[in-house]
């Protein structure tokens, strides 16, 4: 007999520690990368909000992040997401998730019950769609981040600056969700095309954004930089940035 037979819960499994450990120390890193380039930029990390994508991890990894300090949570599927949300509510813990991998209408009903931000609206019909669903569970709006193209291949995900098609013309995306009840007009997510230098990507992004916010003020976050470009998103004005890797370790690969 070596612990107590009755008293309160013990706090963590035996290997959960060394798990807490090993991201707290990543935590650590991508805090002081953070920094770095912030000041290298010019910029008041104060501005930054991290959000910890944990795609193909457990909901454990999620309470550690949230034990640590990272109530944002980021997943692209909703098949994994939804019953991580439903785990992480369930021990009691409150974070904010935010929905950033393609989206398919079929799908709406289920994100927009759990999610707080959706990064990944490229479409007046998913818009429209996705407003719909919100309403299903109340009147609280839903944030929405119009998910930018930067290359202009569409097939990739996001809207296009003066597309041929209307349903994934930048414009009308930003119209639809700027004129949707239940969506709230927050700003822009993109991701570095494959073949294109980052610095390259986030600085044709941020003459975007700047155009977006002059019609849309209220469209000020910046959803750009992940593990192995933050650095130059900071530089172009990022003010969120979606890290995976870094923070739990190299993921197996998913397809
Ligand atoms: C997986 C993913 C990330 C995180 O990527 P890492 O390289 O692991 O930091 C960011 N954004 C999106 C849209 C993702 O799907």
């Amino acid at each position: 007999m070596t612990g107590p037979v009755s008293g309160p819960p013990v706090a963590s499994r035996a290997g959960d520690d060394a798990r807490r450990a090993e991201i707290a120390a990543n935590l650590a890193k991508l805090r002081g990368r953070v920094a770095d380039a912030c000041a290298a930029a010019g910029r008041d990390p104060g501005e930054i909000t991290l959000i910890g994508v944990t795609k193909t991890y457990p909901s454990d990894d999620v309470l550690h992040l949230a034990a640590l300090g990272v109530t944002d949570i980021g997943e692209n599927r909703d098949q994994e997401a939804a019953p991580k949300a439903a785990a992480v509510a369930a021990a009691g813990v409150a974070v904010r998730w935010h929905f950033i991998g393609q989206l398919q209408r079929n799908k709406c009903r289920s994100v927009a019950r759990y999610a707080d931000v959706v990064h990944s609206v490229d479409g007046v019909r998913l818009a429209r769609t996705l407003d719909t669903a919100r309403a299903a569970g109340g009147d609280t709006p839903l944030d929405a981040l119009v998910q930018v193209s930067i290359d202009g291949d569409a097939a990739r995900g996001g809207a296009v600056d003066r597309s041929e098609d209307a349903d994934r013309d930048l414009a009308a995306v930003l119209d639809a969700v700027a004129g949707a009840r239940l969506l709230r007009l927050r700003g822009l997510m993109a991701v570095a095309p494959l073949g294109w230098a980052a610095d390259r990507a986030f600085a044709r992004l941020a003459e975007v954004a700047a155009a977006v916010r002059e019609n849309y003020p209220s469209a000020d976050i910046l959803s750009a930089g992940m593990s192995g470009d933050l650095e130059q998103a900071i530089v172009h004005g990022a003010t969120h940035l979606r890290v995976g890797s870094a923070l739990l370790g190299l993921r197996a690969p998913l397809r």
